[in-house]
């Protein structure tokens, strides 16, 4: 492990929500957010995405009043998906350290004060670990559960266990993940992966306070999924695996078979050990096939490259005693940059 070294506290904290339905969200999180930044020494600004929300969001997002914060809000031609709203959050975060957390208070601000002390002890990443999932059912605990070990299994072995998206990271470790512009984003495994020395605070996940979760289960599967694809070459190498036993079961039977036609001449029987054998061959060839197909879809969306995401609309609020911090929270106008569409999604990179 290399050494440590203590950083300063940092001249700005970022804190990226994104927010997908949260309407219903909106209001308790503000007040938990005024409440959090009264007690923060440190100049603190907000990015909220919404990721083409059909609900009151936007609205309740740009009238949004920050009390001693800044607030910088986008929003998004259409839903992109968690993982392409943090993305959006962190392109536009000009903090030395950037948080993200869910709109729904699951990830308790509190804990972000743990997270900054370790941050000035000298950690760059430093990873929220859930003790407990309360209020989510037993087969998302379950699946949660086997997905962290799965993914240590297929080789992803510098990734967080039971860690979510909540983290807090720093700019120089931020400025190496937001420079990855791959399509298909885990970030948790982008941040673990870009290294820096990284630590976890554990705590409590409480239920969700407002609305449902947004994350259904054709959501969570293709997460798990762009998890597999883009840290592991497992799949691949289970398709070579089963390649390779299928050769020599089938070179094994045909030893057999020759052997049988010669010394015994019952040729005409083994109808049914036929059929099985075409069909599962078969069957392990398309398999492999199919697998090989999705490395190359991924490379066809990697070749494309259109833009991760687009915004729609974008508004900053900045708190009257912005002046206070010169240059901290307006160092990055964003309200501008991104209107060309030409250049909307590229993150400045
Ligand atoms: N979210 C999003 N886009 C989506 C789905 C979710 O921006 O397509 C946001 C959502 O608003 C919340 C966070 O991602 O702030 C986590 O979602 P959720 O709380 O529903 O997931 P869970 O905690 O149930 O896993
Ligand atoms: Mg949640």
């Amino acid at each position: 492990m290399s050494v440590l070294i203590p950083k300063p506290e940092p001249r700005l904290l970022s804190i990226v929500i994104p927010c997908f339905n949260e309407a219903e969200a909106i209001g308790s999180l503000r007040k938990a957010m005024d409440d959090f930044a009264g007690g923060l020494d440190v100049a603190l600004e907000l990015i909220l995405v919404d990721d083409g929300s059909g609900d009151g969001t936007w609205c309740q997002l740009t009238s949004w009043e920050p009390r001693n914060y800044t607030v910088k809000a986008v929003r998004f031609s259409r839903n992109f998906g968690h993982q392409i709203a943090v993305t959006a959050g962190l392109d536009r975060a000009a903090g030395d350290a950037v948080v993200i957390m869910d709109a729904d208070l699951q990830d308790p601000p509190e804990v972000i004060h743990r997270m900054l002390k370790a941050y000035r002890m000298g950690y760059d990443v430093v990873h929220g670990r859930r003790l407990n999932r309360d209020g989510e059912t037993i087969f998302k605990k379950a699946s949660a559960w086997a997905f962290y070990r799965l993914m240590k299994l297929a080789g992803a072995t510098h990734m967080a266990l039971d860690s979510g998206d909540f983290r807090l990271v720093s700019r120089r470790c931020l400025d190496q993940v937001i420079g990855m512009r791959e399509q298909k984003r885990f970030l948790r495994g982008l941040f673990s992966w870009a290294g820096f020395p990284q630590t976890h605070v554990s705590y409590r996940r409480p239920p969700r306070m407002e609305g449902k979760t947004k994350y259904s289960l054709r959501k969570m599967l293709v997460l798990a999924w762009t998890a597999m694809m883009s840290f592991s070459l497992l799949p691949l190498r289970i398709a070579s695996a089963a390649g390779v036993l299928t050769a020599a079961g089938g070179a094994t039977y045909a030893l057999y078979a020759i052997g049988r036609w010669a010394f015994f001449g019952d040729t005409v029987k083994g109808w049914a050990t036929l059929v099985i054998l075409i069909a599962g061959i078969g069957g392990m060839i398309l398999l492999c096939l199919g697998i090989l197909g999705e490395y190359i879809a991924r490379i066809y969306e990697e070749l494309r490259q259109r833009p991760l995401y687009i915004i729609q609309d974008e508004i900053n609020h900045f708190h009257h005693q912005r002046d206070a911090h010169p240059g901290i929270g307006v160092s990055r106008p964003v309200g501008h940059r991104h209107r060309n569409p030409q250049h909307q999604g590229a993150g400045g990179l």
